[in-house]
């Protein structure tokens, strides 16, 4: 009942009808007064509250638009370092595509190989057979010449088949100062990229770019080219239906026709083709087909 101020309290007190009336509207009104002025206080009291109130939450969003920046600027971190992870998983499935198609260009490589080595060895061989004719055309007149002489046919044939066997190593320890190691053995491997298990057909041997490789044995190059899979590499036919393949080299030193010794320089190696390193990539070929070197293969002085 907070009214007009206290000209209305003064109507009210003058409007009395009695002295006894004026004494209890008088108690009335400053019980009202009391009233109002309690009231007054609460909504004061109050009003300091709010304010307080109001403070606080001012406070609470400038706190909550600080986070918010913060999460803004986190949110674009997050968004770059997305970015960067799909191109980085990008280049990984072109390497890997990559690495798929280089193997692949290395299986028909190999198999061209394989078709070159009997085309070119049943050539050789038909004409071997022709000379070898002729040989023995010749020894046998020899031999009724020289019928004293006690070497049988026999004993000739055996002794040129050693010398013909007679291997040499195909990297020296003298050119690198330690035994070249092998980097990745014949047969089945188990592809770090590609998470499948692929034939190796050779041995690799790692030493540095430059390092001469050897002819394993007598023979006749039958290739001496670059491909894309086996970078420059050499092909020895040593007769029997066994060649040797010799690749990644920086350089052939040979040409197709040529015929090499045992132990002569015929390559240097280098990382040529596919390859992550310098290597020798040493294959040794059974009428064609790569077998395991390693029965066959010489390495150090
Ligand atoms: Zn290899």
């Amino acid at each position: 009942m907070y009214m007009n101020g206290s000209g209305s309290y003064l109507d009210v007190l003058l409007s009395s009808e009695s002295f006894s009336d004026l004494i209890s509207r008088f108690y009335i009104i400053s019980k009202i007064s009391e009233f109002d002025n309690n009231l007054l206080n609460e909504i004061k009291e109050s009003q300091k509250n709010i304010q307080k109130k109001k403070q606080s939450i001012e406070l609470k969003q400038k706190e909550l638009l600080s986070l918010k920046a913060e999460l803004t600027v986190k949110q674009n971190e997050l968004k770059k370092a997305n970015i960067e992870k799909q191109s980085y998983y990008d280049s990984i499935n072109e390497d890997l595509v990559n690495t798929e198609k280089i193997l692949e260009k290395e299986v028909e490589e190999s198999n061209r190989i394989k078709e070159e080595i009997r085309t070119v060895t049943e050539k050789n061989f038909s004409s071997d057979q022709d000379n070898s004719k002729k040989h023995s055309e010749d020894r046998i007149k020899q031999e009724s010449r020289q019928e004293s002489k006690q070497e049988s046919r026999q004993e000739v044939k055996q002794k040129s088949k050693q010398e013909s066997g007679k291997r040499a190593a195909i990297l020296k320890t003298s050119d690198t100062g330690y035994s070249p190691v092998i980097t990745s053995p014949f047969g089945m491997r188990f592809h770090p990229i590609l998470k499948t298990y692929k034939m190796h057909t050779g041995i690799d041997y790692a030493a540095p770019n430059g390092t001469p490789i050897y002819a394993m044995s007598d023979g006749k190059v039958i290739v001496s080219r670059y491909s894309n899979s086996y970078g420059n590499y050499v092909v020895i036919d040593h007769g029997d239906g066994i060649s040797t393949l010799y690749s990644h080299n920086s350089s052939n030193l040979v040409s197709v026709g040529e015929s090499v010794k045992a132990g002569q320089a015929v390559a240097e190696m280098g990382e040529t083709g596919y390859a992550t390193g310098p290597h020798v990539h040493f294959e040794v070929r059974i009428n064609g087909e790569p077998v395991n070197p390693e029965p066959y293969v010489i390495i150090g002085d």
